[in-house]
């Protein structure tokens, strides 16, 4: 009952026995935590699987419910955040849906920011209307606004600061309005990550990461992760996570693990050329509008302890965007942000203005925007990159 293998079904008959005995995972003092690759655990007896499922002794049972590695990463970033409990998901945004299923039904309202996360934005429109979930987007700065809209809510729904425009939010006066309302508040933290905002503090309820982006940090994982009370996330876990069944793999678990152990080194350093680059283009004339939260006077930036390396700019007229960007011989074309390359998306390619997103020009992004994720290259490269693109695509 003891072996992980057993060696009759490969047909060795010869092998020492004890190559087959399971490896206990604190042995060997070893520095990075091992990946338990396995999608199920087993029990020695009726009596001991009974006691798992009656839920008398805890035990692992099936990795779409819960991994060893996928927990450590989920506790890290719950410790993090200061929140009691976590729950991981195979992207940011299987977070946010599964987050939101468990708190609403036909007939409530959420309100939320209005110009968040493009695939946010059509969740709420696209399959929670069809749900009969109904949505009022508001303008965060109009605390009267807000709370007009809060009053009979289920959800208010925040990212501070939003990721293409960078508007930032008041996110201690907003969620106080909710709390008196009787409304959840969730924020997604992906742009600050908990080093540089931790929200519960705040009095924020939920706190959701594309993990894809900071935390994991190198370009090669999607992920999401949503921490909170032990009472939320065990209604997330009973009502939405087993059954959306987008669960976060070990290996993705550890990948993330790997790569947070370097974030405050990171964010510092995404931090530093971010202000710097930020603070040339703004002088630059061939730039209008750099939206940086760190230029912004907003009672928002008080909960930010630190600025990340994502940021927009406005060409000037007579700077051509696709011009612009072809020209770049460094920073290279992509979405995302969070790993090491620097990246850069014009607005135009990716709201698709003015077909899908025309509020977003009501908001102040223009066909010449350009957003702009600082990686960890040296900021000087970067900056000569970015002169030289800008003088090749004047008109
Ligand atoms: C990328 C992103 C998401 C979605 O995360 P995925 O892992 O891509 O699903 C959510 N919010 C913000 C702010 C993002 O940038």
């Amino acid at each position: 009952m003891n072996q992980s293998i057993n060696p009759h079904d490969l047909g060795a008959h010869a092998v020492a026995d004890d190559l087959f005995t399971p490896v206990d995972p604190a042995a060997f003092n070893a520095v990075s935590p091992p990946i338990f690759q396995t999608s199920l655990f087993t029990y020695d007896s009726y009596e001991a699987m009974e006691d798992v499922f009656a839920g008398r002794t805890r035990n692992y049972i099936y990795s779409r419910g819960d991994n060893p590695t996928v927990r450590e990463f989920e506790l890290l970033v719950a410790r993090l955040e200061g929140a009691e409990d976590g729950r991981a998901f195979s992207s940011g945004t299987a977070a946010i849906t599964s987050t939101i299923l468990s708190l609403v039904e036909a007939g409530d309202r959420v309100v939320a920011v209005r110009h968040l996360y493009n695939d946010v934005y059509r969740l709420l429109v696209k399959l929670l209307a069809r749900l009969g979930v109904a949505v009022d987007f508001v303008d965060p700065a109009d605390h009267d606004e807000v709370r007009k809209a809060l009053s009979g809510a289920k959800l208010l729904y925040l990212e501070n600061p939003t990721s293409f425009v960078f508007e930032l939010q008041d996110i201690a006066a907003l969620s106080a309005m909710a709390k008196e309302a009787g409304v959840t508040t969730i924020i997604d933290n992906s742009w600050a990550t908990p080093l540089f905002q931790k929200p519960i503090q705040h009095g924020v309820d939920i706190v959701i990461h594309a993990a894809s982006k900071y935390l994991g940090g190198h370009s090669d994982t999607v992920a999401g992760v949503v921490v909170g009370s032990k009472e939320a996330i065990a209604r997330i876990n009973a009502t939405s996570y087993p059954y959306v069944g987008a669960k976060l793999s070990p290996f993705e678990a550890w990948l993330l693990l790997r790569g947070m152990r370097t974030l405050r080194v990171r964010l510092k350093e995404h931090e530093r050329s971010g202000l710097l680059l930020a603070g040339r283009l703004k002088e630059h004339s061939a730039i209008g509008r750099v939206r940086h939260p760190a230029f912004q006077e907003h009672p928002g930036r008080a909960t930010l302890t630190g600025y990340a390396g994502l940021f927009a700019f406005d060409l000037n007229p007579d700077i051509d965007v696709a011009r612009f960007v072809n020209s770049l011989r460094d920073i290279r074309l992509g979405v995302s942000w969070g790993g090491p390359e620097t990246l850069v998306v014009p607005a135009k390619v990716a709201l698709q203005i003015p077909d899908r997103m025309t509020s977003f020009i009501r908001f102040g992004v223009s066909e010449q925007t350009v957003r702009f994720a600082v990686g960890l290259e040296e900021p000087e490269l970067l900056w000569s990159d970015l002169q030289q693109a800008l003088h090749a695509a004047k008109r």
